[in-house]
């Protein structure tokens, strides 16, 4: 198992922020797995995916963590036209374009995802109207025990970005369905990734959205943006001009201006609206 230590944060975050940790596995196999069982269920390690939803502080983080980035990964593998069976650290983007070539319908909203499947399922990733656990069918994992668990979806809590994950160590890897009833529109995954890049700041240093929409009527973006932010930038983070729920870093960002940015545009909403948004950025 490779084995990393005092290693930057930085290059592991999609929006580069993030100190010095003290140390990263990279668990290769169920065997590895195993041989760090205690490691993955102590509650100070952190279970890293593309890091496209994370920023680490800037004094780094001291307990362990884990990544699946060297984990064997099991291929991409359809059962009987109903199922897609595919472990947790694939990409959501491989699994909307093995889908696209093999017309499948319903998964082209991942595309743009930047993250891993197993960030989705604890993040319950969604855009364009669609969750990604309106499609599991199952999900093997790791629990806060050590066990090995199978479980159907009706099992886990999930509900808007999140999911309820005190048993749950880590995703391992998951079962889809294939809506059979759905029809294969083979423009739809372009017309997503266009939508995509005309309004959001894809090619720069970012985490996606910081907030989470506080209902399906309101969105974070909109009261952001009607809330006449000022100052829209603190150090090296700065709101994107292009979506203002994006905070972009402009490469010489801290953690600490994300956060202060974060309670800024916080306090400005809340005296604006009476509403404090939540974030949906996860900060270690
Ligand atoms: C440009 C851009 C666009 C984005 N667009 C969207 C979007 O449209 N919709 C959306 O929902 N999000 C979006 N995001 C946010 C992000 O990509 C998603 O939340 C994604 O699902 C996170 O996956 P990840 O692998 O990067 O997880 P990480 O950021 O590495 O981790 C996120 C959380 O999941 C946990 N985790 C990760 N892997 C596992 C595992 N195998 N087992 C247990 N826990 C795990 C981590 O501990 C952490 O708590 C966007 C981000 C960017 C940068």
């Amino acid at each position: 198992m490779i084995i990393k230590k005092n290693i930057s944060l930085k290059t592991f975050t999609t929006i580069r922020l993030g100190g010095i940790g003290k140390k990263i596995l990279f668990p290769e196999n169920l065997e590895d797995i195993h041989s760090i069982t205690d490691i993955l269920i102590s509650p100070k390690t952190l279970i890293l995916g593309k890091g496209s939803n994370i920023a680490f502080n800037d004094k780094g983080y001291n307990g362990n963590i884990i990544s699946l980035k060297y984990f064997k990964k099991t291929d991409i593998s359809i059962e009987n036209k109903k199922y897609i069976n595919l472990s947790a650290n694939i990409s959501c983007a491989r699994l909307a374009k093995y889908c696209y070539k093999k017309k499948i319908p319903g998964f082209e909203f991942l595309h743009g995802i930047p993250g891993t499947l197993g960030g989705a399922l604890i993040m319950n990733a969604g855009a364009f109207k669609q969750e990604i656990w309106d499609s599991v069918h199952s999900a093997r994992f790791v629990d806060s025990h050590g066990a090995l668990k199978v479980w159907p979806r009706e099992r886990f809590k999930t509900s808007y970005r999140k999911i309820y994950r005190d048993k749950i160590a880590l995703f391992l890897d998951l079962t889809l369905m294939i809506n059979t009833k759905k029809k294969f529109n083979k423009d739809l995954l372009g017309k997503y990734s266009n939508l995509r890049t005309d309004t959001q700041p894809v090619k720069q240093w970012s985490s996606g959205c910081i907030f989470k929409n506080p209902s399906k009527d309101i969105s974070a973006s909109y009261l952001i943006d009607s809330s006449d932010i000022l100052p829209r930038r603190i150090g090296g983070i700065y709101i994107s001009n292009k979506h203002c729920n994006y905070f972009i870093n402009d490469g010489t960002g801290t953690c600490k201006d994300l956060v202060k940015l974060i309670e800024h545009v916080q306090n400005v909403v809340k005296g604006k609206y009476n509403i404090l948004l939540k974030k949906e950025i996860c900060i270690f």
